[in-house]
């Protein structure tokens, strides 16, 4: 077990809790202008603007982001999970930077800089962070050749993707055979991979309320899940380990209505898999960013605390702001169901069991 949790100051020692969060953000505090490099534009820059402060802004100057040095300097993070006891961040880029709609080479050397730098962090920081690598999914090939890389040359734990892949005259859900190409390779590297929503379907015509955010997100973790499990991707690659962000979206409770559409339509859902939704329930993992304790608890009711997995979002305004708090809260779980949600799932998905 290479992950060997520090004890948070303030602390005593043995009572200190372990909690290790697998879904936190993390951007290099310097950008290229990848729009110079490349010839052409939409890629984002990061304008520091303030002391400790920075917007992220496409390079058609449209804003997407204010963030804090929380989001590039270690310290600053270390600081935080310090106080709020998290021994270990899983790490990985902020899903505007996947870039799958750009060139493929290019969308690679961005991949290249974003996995070195986190890297970097980890490496600068043994023991308090776990890495993810981003991928130029819109090319297999290149793809694969940077998960090796990643994996083999950078000690990254494995990938985050997103809810489908999607770029100039190709939009692939994860159960297409180009992005199996990929989830192969990383089975058999043993990597572990994390699908975050983005490229929000429906945003166009829902751009109020930050309903992309609200509506979008949740429906896009339900796509990706539902697409792996009836593209029979779980059945296909068995020791792939894959964890999906947000407590899975919309998919938990709708769950009933997906498992009754396998059964009452299986001329369209069962083409490729013969195993239910409930049956493939306990396939993959999920987070445990839900922020409602009932909802948190339906999770461990029908997945079971062994799929579930402490995540916060960290360091953005829809996460949890004290990490673990929601798990805590439940005064029903078991101290072993607890220690499971805040730590052994992490491990075991990070690892293998
Ligand atoms: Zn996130």
């Amino acid at each position: 077990m290479s992950i060997t949790p520090t004890l948070p100051t303030g602390f005593a020692a043995g009572v200190a809790p372990d909690m290790i969060d697998i879904h936190t953000h993390i951007l290099p505090e310097k950008l290229p202008k990848w729009k110079e490099r490349f010839g052409y534009g939409g890629f984002i820059e990061l304008d520091h603007h303030a002391h400790c402060r920075a917007r992220m802004i496409r390079d058609d100057g449209k804003f997407f982001r204010e963030v804090e040095s929380n989001c590039w300097d270690p310290k600053a993070r270390i600081a935080e999970c310090d106080r709020h006891g998290v021994s270990c961040q899983v790490l990985s880029t902020v899903p505007v930077m996947f870039s799958y709609w750009a060139k493929a080479q290019h969308a690679h050397d961005v991949s290249r800089f974003l996995n070195d730098h986190i890297a970097g962090v980890v490496r600068a920081n043994p023991g308090r962070f776990e890495g993810l690598a981003t991928l130029p999914m819109q090319d297999p090939d290149l793809a694969c050749r940077e998960l090796e890389r990643a994996v083999k040359d950078l000690g990254l734990k494995g990938i985050e993707i997103g809810s489908h892949i999607r770029g100039e005259g190709f939009d692939w859900n994860l159960d297409e055979p180009q992005v199996l190409e990929v989830l192969a390779e990383a089975e058999r590297l043993g990597a572990c991979v994390f699908v975050h929503p983005w490229d929000m379907m429906g945003e166009s015509s829902m751009p109020r309320y930050w309903l992309p955010w609200l509506v979008g997100m949740p429906a896009e973790i339900s796509r990706a899940i539902c697409s792996m499990m009836f593209g029979g991707v779980f059945e296909r690659f068995p020791r792939l380990r894959v964890a999906f962000a947000h407590g899975g979206g919309a998919f938990p409770s709708t769950l009933g209505r997906i498992q009754h559409g396998f059964e009452s339509r299986p001329d369209l859902c069962a083409v490729n898999t013969r195993k239910s939704p409930i049956e493939q329930r306990h396939s993959f993992y999920l987070d445990t960013l839900v922020h409602d304790p009932a909802v948190l608890s339906h999770l461990i009711e029908v997945f079971g605390a062994e799929r579930l997995a402490l995540g916060t979002d960290y360091p953005f305004p829809l996460g949890e702001a004290v990490p673990g708090e929601l798990v805590r809260s439940l005064s029903t779980l078991t101290s072993s169901q607890r220690e499971r949600i805040l730590s052994g799932t992490a491990r075991e998905w990070l690892e293998g069991a």
